[in-house]
């Protein structure tokens, strides 16, 4: 048992846990992933959440079609 927080496994907040060692960097904010984050194909949850339509669209190489006049 750790004696700094008296759990065991140690507390997350706890001083004497070790860092997760990043296995995987966010291709678009550069944070960090662990074993147990989620991405997707390079980009961390934050980065998914926070993107808006075109960005998606990009990340899937699709482009928004504009009506055009006939
Ligand atoms: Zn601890
Ligand atoms: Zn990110």
């Amino acid at each position: 048992m750790c004696s700094l927080c008296l759990q065991s496994p140690c507390h997350p907040r706890c001083p004497n846990t070790s860092e997760p060692k990043p296995v995987l960097y966010c291709r678009k904010c550069r944070k960090g992933m662990c074993v147990g984050d989620k991405h997707y194909d390079g980009i961390c949850k934050e980065c998914l959440d926070d993107m808006c339509a075109d960005e998606w669209l990009e990340l899937f190489e699709e482009s928004m079609e504009m009506i055009e006049e006939e």
